[in-house]
């Protein structure tokens, strides 16, 4: 691994009583690929100690529903499965994790943490770091940046202005961070006597007994795992990777839907972009298409990450974006919109667009929307609400409720990006300003978005899936 990731931020003074080695996961949910997970292996090993993991789930999770609840659910399951067949001791706690797991550190020669990168994830870090600080002298605790190919705070130092700014830099870094090869091996396979509070067979148990919010149901389409998200890439890899570069087009299904099981943390963006390097070094994918995929999986993700890393708010209208682009709304903040709609009526997609409707009823529906349709969308609520707060906050809300993947870097980064982060002024018009505007005429002069409507209608009706795959 390269030692970059590990951020040391407390030192232990030795001490004989040290039981095991606590990895707490949190960010980061799988076991391939892991390189915190692995640094938690080297720990215990270089003391003969067993490693304890801990993970914590609080019914209170940050705008978390049953659809997020369930797809993290049936990938933990799977992460328990295989860490039990490791040896490697799991405990799962129906408890906020961050009070949950100072439970443990009285008896732990180390703690290893992986790293969070939004707001509440690093007040969590932070609150167990002091602890530790305050009461265990003996204790070790590292924090090791592994969802990102390159880590946040390697790449840049500061807020990037746009992709065109953080592509060198990252590009000049990322072969180094080619840096996993196989999770080590706990040489001590001692089983500790702590109980889980649930064992995690029955998920739908598990969530019926939890006090969660329930008003979104569990996607019928998707479903979490390291497992799923392979057989998914397999697909892509088989089936689509090669059009890629044709990809920008929703009614074709080319894209890799990988993004909800990268922000669970249950596959690894490194390990994505090795298993691409594999198919093109056997000559199973052609240059274009790979870049392209690079392009969004390296550059477009690590930049939403440079985003929430250093741009404080992150998640309010009016720390977002640009002083251009608050100057443009502030300009056209009174005129007139041709047609406004309600939050609900957005949400129960009663407009007149038959295009914005089947892309709100994908993500009502299965949990994902494809790229350009979340342009479309969100560009359309910006057009029909009263005010650019308003449409900010809607987008949002419908964001973070609805997909898989919500509540993420490229959340924040992706709605911002639709008031002018990342992208630069335009032509000036009507309630647009200088933003970026999009219309129903570019999806029909661009694409088959009779296709996509006609898909959507189909799946809704459960007649034929989206996830165009074989598998
Ligand atoms: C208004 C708006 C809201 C968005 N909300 C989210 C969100 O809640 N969660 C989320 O993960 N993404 C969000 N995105 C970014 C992007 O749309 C999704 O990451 C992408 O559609 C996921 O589909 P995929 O995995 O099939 O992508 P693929 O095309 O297969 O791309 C592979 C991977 O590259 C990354 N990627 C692709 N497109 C982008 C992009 N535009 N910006 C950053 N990274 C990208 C993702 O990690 C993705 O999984 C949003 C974009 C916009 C414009």
């Amino acid at each position: 691994m390269n030692t970059k990731r590990i951020i040391h931020l407390k030192n232990g003074k030795s001490e004989s009583n040290q039981k095991y080695v606590i990895y707490w996961m949190q960010q980061s949910q799988r076991v391939h690929y892991n390189h915190a997970l692995d640094h938690a292996i080297q720990l215990a090993n270089e003391k003969d100690l067993p490693l304890l993991v801990y993970f914590g789930l609080t019914p209170n999770y940050p705008e978390a529903n049953l659809r997020h609840y369930t797809f993290m659910l049936e990938g933990l399951k799977e992460v328990k499965d295989i860490l039990d067949k490791f040896y490697i001791n799991f405990v799962f706690k129906l408890e906020s994790p961050e009070k949950g797991v100072i439970k443990y550190l009285r008896d732990a020669y180390a703690l290893v943490m992986d790293y969070g990168y939004l707001r509440h994830q690093k007040l969590w870090r932070k609150e167990v770091l002091d602890y530790g600080i305050m009461n265990f002298d003996h204790l070790v605790i590292d924090m090791v940046d592994t969802d990102l190919i390159v880590p946040v705070k390697v790449a840049s130092d500061k807020a990037e202005y746009g992709a065109y700014t953080l592509r060198p830099k990252i590009k000049k870094l990322y072969l180094e961070f080619r840096d996993f090869s196989k999770i080590t091996t706990i040489n001590n396979k001692h089983k500790l006597s702590f109980e889980s509070d649930d064992d995690l067979s029955d998920i739908q148990k598990l969530t019926d007994k939890l006090d969660i919010d329930k008003s979104v149901a569990a996607s019928p389409m998707y479903h979490g795992g390291y497992i799923e998200a392979s057989k998914l890439f397999f697909d892509f890899l088989e089936n689509k990777a090669n059009d890629y570069i044709n990809s920008n087009d929703p009614s074709l299904g080319l894209t890799s839907k990988m993004s909800m099981y990268l922000h669970f943390g249950q596959i690894s963006a490194l390990e994505i972009m090795d298993r691409m390097f594999l198919a093109i070094n056997h000559g199973h994918l052609d240059g274009a298409s790979f870049d392209a995929y690079i392009e969004q999986l390296l550059v477009r993700r690590e930049l939403a990450f440079n985003y929430v890393t250093y741009q404080k708010g992150y998640d309010q209208f009016e720390t977002m974006t640009e002083p251009w682009a608050y100057m443009t709304m502030n300009e056209h903040e009174f005129d007139k919109r041709e047609y406004l709609y309600t939050e609900k009526q957005l949400e129960h997609y009663e407009t007149h667009d038959i295009y914005f409707n089947a892309a709100m009823k994908e993500m009502v529906y299965t949990g994902y929307m494809h790229n350009y349709m979340r342009m479309y969308w969100a560009k359309k609520i910006i057009e029909w609400m009263p005010t650019y707060k308003d449409a900010y906050n809607t987008i949002k809300y419908l964001n973070n409720k609805y997909f898989i993947d919500g509540r993420d870097p490229n959340s924040y980064t992706g709605i911002a990006w639709c008031f002018g982060k990342h992208d630069r002024a335009w032509t000036e018009r009507s309630v647009f300003g200088k933003l970026r505007y999009m219309n129903a005429k570019g999806l029909e002069r661009k694409f088959n978005i009779e296709r996509y409507v006609n898909d959507i209608e189909n799946i809704v009706n459960n007649k034929n899936p989206i996830v165009k795959s074989k598998i």
